[in-house]
C-alpha cells in the first residue's frame, strides 16, 4: 500500500539497477555516488509516485513529507537551505525515465532563485553578473517548461538586450543588463501566464517536480512511445540535483565527454567543453566549444581527474559511456552518465576491443551488437559530400546506393542493361511485370507506395536498392520523364544516384564506397590479412562466435545459380526457397502462354515438354552451385494469368486488329484465356497446389525436371540434395494425391538412371488451415516450411500489396502496431499458429524438419521469435544471411 511505499531516494540510495523505479539518469547518479565519484548531492523521486500521480491525478499522499525529509537531509549535507535568502541552496529539478525519451520535460535549473534570495546568491559567489544570469536562466527554462510561456519571447528579449548594448553573446552583459533582463521576464511571464513567477523556493520545486510528471503523457512522448513500443504505463522519475556551477568565471565550464570514440570505437579524450557556461549551453551551440582536449591546458587537475575518472567508469559498466560535468571555479562535478549511444560499426569495434581488454566475455560481445547494425554496414554509401543536386526524398525502401540512367519501363530497362548501361528503374509504383526490369536495374524509384509496396517487398527480397513513394517526384511513364519539384525535369537516359539508406534522390552521379564488410563477405578482403581493416576483423571475430552458438541453420532463398554462390559465401547452409516460377520469365513466357492456351492433351505435353529440358538445365546449375547442401524446390506458386499479357493491354490490342481487320488467332485465343482466367482475388484463387491438382501434368513436369537434374549430378560425382516443396496447401489430401504423382515420377527416373535420389517432399505452411491442421499435414509431409508472408496476408486478412497505400500508416500512426506484420513476425497472432503447427506436426512426426521461408527468416526480432518455438532454420535473401547468422548466434546466448 501507499504506506509502506518508499517514494524518494538518495543517490546514496540507489543503484545502477534500479532504472525502472529511479529512471536512467537517477539510477546512474547513485551509482556514480556509491562509485566514491564526486555527484553533486541529491535525491530521486521514483516512477511509483509519478504511476500514482498520472493514475489519480495526485501526488501520493506520502510523496510531500518525504520529499521534505530528503530535503531537509541534503540541506544539512549542504549547509544552505532551499532559497534562503542570505546562502541559498539552488537545486536543479530533471526529468529521467527509463528509457530516454525525446518529449519528455526539459530540466529547469537554478530553482530556488528568487527576487529575495539573488542577492545572497551574488554574496556567497562573490559575483553579482553571475546571480542576475543564473536567475534571468531560471525564470526563462521555468517559463518555458513549467508555465508554458512561448520560449521564443525570452529569446527575443534576451536579443534585444544583446542589441540594445551592441553586444553578440551573453557573457557580454553586465548584472545591471541581467537585472534588467529578469525583469523584462517576469513582466513576460505575468502578461503570458496572469500570475507572477512564484517567489518561494518549495513551490518552485513542486511546481517543477509535476511539470515532469505531466510531461509523460506530453503528445510528443506519447507518439514516440508508440512507435519505439515503450509502454505507456512506466511513468518517468524526477532528480532534485543541488546546483553546481560553471558559470562562474573562466575558471569554471562544463562539457560532455565520451569514454571513447562514439564514431570509430577508438580509445582517446573525445568530447567538447565551454569555459564559464551553464548546462546546456554546450550543445546549444550559442558559443564555440574547444575540444576537450584542451581542458588539459586550461585547468590540468580537473582534466586529469576527469581522465580518471572516464577510466573507473568504463571499467564499471564496461562499456563506452557517455558523461555530462561542470567544473565550478576548479572543482570538478559529475553530472550524468550513461552508456553510450554509438554507430554501428564502433559497436563492432568497441564490443570486441572490450573482449580484448578482458572487460567481457564473447557472448557478451554478442549481445552488443545486432542484426540491424550488420545490415547497416553491409550497404555501400554515397560520399554525400560529393553530392551535387538533390532532387527530392521518398521512403527508405531498400538500402543501398545505385547510379544509373534513369529509365521509365522495363523493357528498356532490360535493353539498355544488356548493352552494358546501369539504370534505374522508375516507375510511379511497380507490379510482376516490372520485374525483369527491376532485376536488370541497379536500382528502384517510385513516387508512389510505401515500405511493403511491390517495389519495396521486391527489392528489398532482391537486396535491390529502392527508394518509394517520391511523392515530390512526378512520374510521366508515356513522355518518359520525371518532374523534379522545382520543375526541374530528368529526361529519359539521365544519370540519377538514388539512397535507399536515407530515401534521398540525387541528380547525376554521386560517388559510392564500397562496404568493406560485403568485401569481407565475398572473400575479397580476409580478416586475417596484417592489413585488414579493424571493423572487419572485428565483424570476422563476432560472426565466428554467433556461428559456435547458434542453434538455427541459415538458409538462402535463391532461384539461380548465381544468387546461390552468393548465398554460400555469406554462410548459407542451403537455400530454402528455390521460387520456380522466375523459371518461367523472359522468353518462356512464351511456353507457358502455350501451356495455358492448349486444348488438346497433345498440345499441352508438347507445352510441357518444350519446357521440361530448360526447368532440368536451370536445377542441374542451382544443385551444382550448392553441391552438399540441400535445396528446397517449391513447385510452382502464382496464379496463371501472372504470365498472360495485361487484360487492357491486349483487349486494346485485339480491338484495334479487329478495326484494321487483321485480327492474330493467337491474341483472341489470349484474350479468352486472360478472361477465363480473371479472377476477383488473385491470391486466394488458383495458385499453388490448387494449379497441380488442374492442370495435368505440370508438377509432373516440374518433379521431373528436378528427380533428372539431381540424377545428372549425381552421375558427375555430385551430392544434390533437392527437397520438394508443395506450396499453399489447406488439406492433407491436397498433399497426398500431389504426393502419390511425385513418388511415381521420382521413382521412374530413379529406374531409369539407376540412382536411389533420396528426395523428401513437403509442404508449405501458409494457410490458417494448414497450420490449424498441421497434425494431419505432416503424416504426408517430410519437412515443413512455414509461408510467413502468405501466412500473414491470410491470418491477418490483409492484401500486402494494398493495405499499404491505403491504410498501414495510420495504422503505424495510430500505434495499432509498431512495425507491420509483414517485416517481423506478429507473434501473438501469426506467431502463435506458427507454434502450435510446428508442436503439432512434430507431434505427429518427430523428425520433421521445420523452417520458415518469408521475408520474416532474415528479420532480426523474428528470428528470435523462430529460434524460440524450435524450428530447424531460417531462410531470407542472400544479403540477408549474415544479419539472420548473427541474430541466430544472438538468440542462443
Ligand atoms: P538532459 O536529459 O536533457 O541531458 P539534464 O537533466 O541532464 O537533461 O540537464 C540538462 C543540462 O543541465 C545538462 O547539461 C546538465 O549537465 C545540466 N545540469 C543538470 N543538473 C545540474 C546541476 N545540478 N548543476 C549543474 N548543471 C546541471
Ligand atoms: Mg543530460
Ligand atoms: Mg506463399
Amino acid at each position: 500500500t501507499q504506506a509502506q511505499q518508499k517514494f524518494v531516494y538518495d543517490f546514496t540510495e540507489g543503484n545502477k539497477d534500479l532504472k525502472d523505479l529511479l529512471g536512467g539518469k537517477g539510477a546512474n547518479l547513485a551509482e556514480m555516488t556509491n562509485l566514491g565519484l564526486p555527484v553533486p548531492p541529491g535525491f530521486t523521486i521514483t516512477t511509483d509516485a509519478c504511476r500514482v500521480y498520472l493514475e489519480s491525478g495526485e501526488e501520493p499522499l506520502a510523496l510531500r513529507d518525504e520529499v521534505t525529509a530528503h530535503l531537509e537531509a541534503l540541506e544539512a549535507t549542504m549547509g544552505k537551505k532551499l532559497g534562503q535568502a542570505d546562502n541559498p541552496l539552488l537545486v536543479s529539478v530533471r526529468s529521467g525515465a527509463k528509457f530516454s525519451m525525446p518529449g519528455m520535460m526539459d530540466t529547469v535549473l537554478n530553482i530556488g532563485l528568487s527576487d529575495a534570495s539573488v542577492a545572497g546568491l551574488a554574496a556567497q559567489a562573490g559575483d553579482e553578473r553571475f546571480a542576475w544570469d543564473s536567475y534571468r536562466r531560471l525564470i526563462q527554462m521555468f517559463g518555458k517548461t513549467v508555465l508554458g510561456v512561448d520560449g521564443d519571447l525570452f529569446e527575443e528579449a534576451l536579443d534585444e538586450a544583446k542589441q540594445a548594448k551592441g553586444v553578440t553573446v551573453d557573457v557580454d552583459l553586465d548584472a545591471a543588463d541581467l537585472k534588467r533582463l529578469v525583469t523584462r521576464f517576469k513582466e513576460i511571464v505575468a502578461r503570458e501566464t496572469g500570475r507572477d513567477f512564484p517567489q518561494q523556493p518549495r513551490e518552485q520545486m513542486d511546481l517543477a517536480v509535476r511539470a515532469v510528471f505531466d510531461s509523460w503523457n506530453g503528445e510528443r512522448a506519447k507518439l514516440y512511445r508508440r512507435q519505439e513500443r515503450i509502454p505507456g504505463d512506466l511513468g518517468t522519475a524526477v532528480n532534485i540535483c543541488s546546483m553546481v556551477f560553471g558559470n562562474l568565471g573562466p575558471d569554471s565550464g562544463t562539457g560532455v565527454a565520451f569514454t571513447r570514440d562514439p564514431a570509430s570505437g577508438q580509445q582517446g579524450v573525445y568530447g567538447d567543453y565551454l569555459q564559464n557556461a551553464q548546462g546546456e549551453d554546450v550543445v546549444a551551440g550559442i558559443r564555440n566549444t574547444v575540444p576537450l582536449a584542451d581542458l588539459e591546458q586550461i585547468d590540468k587537475a580537473s582534466y586529469d581527474q576527469l581522465m580518471q575518472i572516464m577510466e573507473t567508469l568504463e571499467t564499471h559498466y564496461k562499456d563506452l559511456c557517455d558523461i555530462e560535468f561542470t567544473i565550478e571555479r576548479g572543482k570538478l562535478w559529475m553530472l550524468q552518465t550513461r552508456v553510450g549511444k554509438r554507430t554501428a560499426g564502433a559497436a563492432f569495434r568497441i564490443a570486441t576491443q572490450l573482449v580484448d581488454q578482458g572487460l567481457i566475455d564473447e557472448a557478451e560481445a554478442l549481445q552488443r551488437v545486432t542484426g540491424g547494425q550488420l545490415a547497416q554496414l553491409m550497404f555501400p554509401r554515397f560520399d554525400e559530400a560529393a553530392a551535387t543536386e538533390l532532387l527530392g526524398r521518398g521512403i527508405a525502401a531498400s538500402p543501398g546506393a545505385a547510379v544509373g540512367k534513369a529509365v521509365f519501363d522495363s523493357y528498356t530497362a532490360v535493353k539498355w542493361s544488356r548493352s552494358g548501361e546501369r539504370v534505374i528503374l522508375i516507375r510511379r509504383e511497380t507490379n510482376p511485370d516490372d520485374l525483369n526490369g527491376m532485376i536488370a536495374a541497379e536500382g528502384i524509384l517510385t513516387s508512389r507506395g510505401g515500405k511493403t509496396s511491390h517495389a519495396a517487398v521486391v527489392a528489398r527480397g532482391m537486396g535491390k536498392t529502392c527508394v518509394c513513394g517520391a511523392e515530390e517526384l512526378e512520374v510521366d511513364t508515356k513522355q518518359r520523364r520525371m518532374t523534379v519539384a522545382d520543375g526541374s525535369v530528368i529526361e529519359e537516359g539521365d544519370l540519377i544516384s538514388i539512397d535507399g539508406s536515407t530515401g534521398k534522390v540525387y541528380r547525376g552521379e554521386v560517388p559510392v564506397v564500397p562496404s568493406p564488410v560485403v568485401e569481407y563477405f565475398e572473400g575479397r578482403m580476409h580478416a586475417g590479412a596484417d592489413d585488414a581493416d579493424e571493423l572487419v576483423k572485428a565483424v570476422h571475430r563476432i560472426m565466428a562466435y554467433a556461428d559456435r552458438v547458434r542453434r538455427l541453420r541459415v538458409r538462402a532463398n535463391a532461384d539461380n545459380a548465381e544468387d546461390a554462390g552468393r548465398a554460400r559465401r555469406f554462410g548459407a547452409q542451403g537455400i530454402g526457397l528455390c521460387r520456380t516460377e522466375h523459371m518461367f520469365l523472359g522468353e518462356r513466357r512464351e511456353m507457358v502462354e502455350r501451356l495455358i492456351l492448349a486444348d488438346t492433351d497433345e498440345e499441352r505435353d508438347e507445352a510441357l515438354g518444350a519446357l521440361l529440358p530448360l526447368q532440368k538445365a536451370d536445377f542441374v546449375e542451382l544443385f551444382e552451385a550448392m553441391d552438399g547442401l540441400p535445396v528446397t524446390v517449391r513447385l510452382l506458386d502464382p496464379p496463371l494469368h501472372e504470365f498472360l499479357p495485361d487484360i487492357t493491354e491486349l483487349s486494346v490490342r485485339v480491338a484495334l486488329a479487329e478495326a484494321r481487320k487483321d485480327g492474330n488467332e493467337n491474341d483472341l485465343r489470349l484474350l479468352q484465356a486472360v478472361h477465363k482466367l480473371h479472377e476477383q482475388n488473385p491470391m486466394l484463387g488458383l495458385r499453388g497446389v490448387r494449379l497441380g491438382l488442374v492442370i495435368p501434368g505440370l508438377f509432373a513436369m516440374q518433379v521431373r525436371a528436378i528427380a533428372e537434374a539431381a540424377a545428372e549430378r549425381r552421375n558427375a560425382n555430385g551430392d544434390p540434395r533437392a527437397e520438394i516443396m508443395i506450396p499453399l496447401v489447406g488439406t492433407v489430401q491436397e498433399l497426398e494425391i500431389v504426393r502419390e504423382e511425385a513418388e511415381q515420377v521420382i521413382a521412374e527416373v530413379e529406374q531409369a538412371r539407376g540412382v536411389d535420389l533420396k528426395l523428401t517432399l513437403g509442404t508449405m505452411i501458409e494457410l490458417p488451415r494448414a497450420a490449424l491442421t498441421a497434425g494431419q499435414i505432416a503424416e504426408s509431409a517430410d519437412f515443413f516450411s512455414f509461408g510467413t508472408n502468405d501466412l500473414t496476408q491470410t491470418v491477418w486478412g490483409f492484401s500486402r500489396d494494398d493495405v499499404e497505400a491505403s491504410f498501414f500508416t495510420a495504422y503505424l500512426e495510430k500505434g495499432i502496431f509498431g512495425v507491420s506484420p509483414f517485416e517481423t513476425i506478429d507473434r501473438d497472432g501469426v506467431g502463435s499458429l506458427v507454434r502450435s503447427a510446428a508442436q503439432a506436426g512434430r507431434a505427429t512426426r518427430p523428425d520433421l524438419k521445420l523452417g520458415v521461408c518469408g521475408e520474416h527468416g532474415g528479420d532480426p526480432e523474428s528470428v528470435h521469435f523462430f529460434h524460440e518455438v524450435g524450428l530447424d532454420y531460417v531462410s531470407c535473401s542472400p544479403f540477408r544471411i549474415p544479419v539472420a547468422r548473427l541474430e541466430a548466434g544472438r538468440a542462443a546466448t
